[in-house]
């Protein structure tokens, strides 16, 4: 697939590529000072909700029609472009009626592919930009569906939006990042712009500055960060959403790196500290083939003596030791347990595979 480049866009882009705006449009007053507020700062587009997904049927769901109207006079009087979230073919239809620039395809949108394709269906021929927020649940592939769904109906001025993914762990975060899977999004899309929600992933704004400056670190295109001119009296997401001069002060600690450089000495050192590294990954990928090796030497030998695979202690002594030899060497002892975990798991495959095999024990396998 092959996306516009946001340098392309007809809207203002630039990087960073900054979304402000409140959750939701309230009233004429809160969208209008919002934008007067942060119009100066530099963001690029204006965001709002009209039609709001939430939870419980009790909950504000958005003004409609009507917060259409406040936006295309925020666009024409800041010139200031504006997106709003559409979740059918009767919000896109009445998106674009009122010039809205851009449109977002929400989380709960993208789990449902009947949805999206209409969306897709009413853009057939339509020259307008979309952003597709990450479905509620890890699945990449949903996602990418999604993202499909849209550029076969023709539009190429496409944007992911990573947002976080509903876990039942205790995070500190109210959407885990899991930012493996925005990673592995840019792997398999990579001229794909991606930006990050900064405000869904966080549900608080006092960790909004960490999460903002990590996913300019890991090279996304931008941020989205919930603004409101009287946050704590917002009608949705209130804990999440800044100031406009929150905003400010989260955008002037941002620090924005280079994603290379053309200095010949910092290449070469660069180049240097990967050969290390290669070769650091060679001897690993050795030792692992060498340590599988007597794994299945293991399940020979127990499949010889009828033993059960799986020795719960053995895994108990492995994970202690191993763990407690990561925290001497200033190693992550939870992301050694992690390697150490599949590294168990193919044995144990292994392990099975030898188990179950019909062959005359002792002669074949290692
Ligand atoms: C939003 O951006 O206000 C929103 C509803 O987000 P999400 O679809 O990520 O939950
Ligand atoms: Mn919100």
């Amino acid at each position: 697939m092959q996306f516009s480049p946001l340098s392309n866009w007809k809207i203002k882009t630039g990087f960073p590529f900054i979304i402000a705006g409140p959750c939701a449009a309230e009233t004429r007053e809160q969208v209008w000072n919002t934008a007067e507020k942060i119009k100066p700062l530099g963001v690029h587009l204006f965001r709002s909700g009209i039609w709001k997904p939430r939870t419980r049927p009790d909950s504000f769901a958005g003004v409609g029609e009507e917060g259409l109207k406040w936006l295309s006079e925020i666009k024409k009087y800041f010139n200031l472009p504006v997106t709003v979230e559409v979740a059918n073919r009767e919000h896109t239809e009445l998106a674009l009626k009122y010039g809205i620039d851009v449109l977002w395809i929400g989380a709960r949108t993208t789990v449902n592919p009947f949805l999206v394709q209409e969306i897709a269906d009413t853009l057939k021929g339509v020259d307008v930009p979309v952003m597709i927020k990450n479905p509620i649940h890890p699945d990449l592939d949903l996602w990418i569906g999604a993202i499909e769904r849209i550029y076969n109906a023709g539009l190429r001025d496409i944007i992911a939006i990573h947002r976080g993914f509903f876990t039942s762990e205790k995070t500190k975060y109210r959407n885990k990042p899991s930012w493996e899977i925005p990673i592995e999004l840019r792997r398999r899309l990579p001229e794909l712009p991606i930006i990050t929600d900064a405000s869904h992933i966080c549900g608080k704004r006092d960790l909004l500055q960490g999460v903002s400056q990590k996913a300019l670190d890991l090279g996304f295109d931008g941020l989205m960060l919930e603004t409101h001119i009287t946050p704590d009296k917002a009608w949705s997401d209130a804990e999440q959403q800044v100031t406009p001069d929150g905003l400010k002060k989260i955008l002037q600690q941002l620090i924005i790196r280079q994603t290379s450089s053309n200095d010949p000495l910092f290449r070469a050192s660069l180049e240097e500290l990967r050969t290390s590294i290669d070769k650091l990954d060679e001897e690993l990928i050795t030792i692992i083939a060498e340590r599988m090796q007597y794994a299945e030497k293991i399940g020979l030998f127990k499949k010889e003596n009828n033993i059960t695979i799986f020795q719960p202690e053995r895994w108990n002594e492995i994970v202690e030791t191993r763990t407690l030899s990561a925290k001497d060497k200033n190693l992550s002892p939870d992301i050694i347990a992690k390697i150490f975990e599949l590294i168990h798991k193919e044995s144990i495959r292994k392990q099975t595979e030898i188990m179950n095999s019909k062959e005359a024990d002792g002669d074949t396998v290692i």
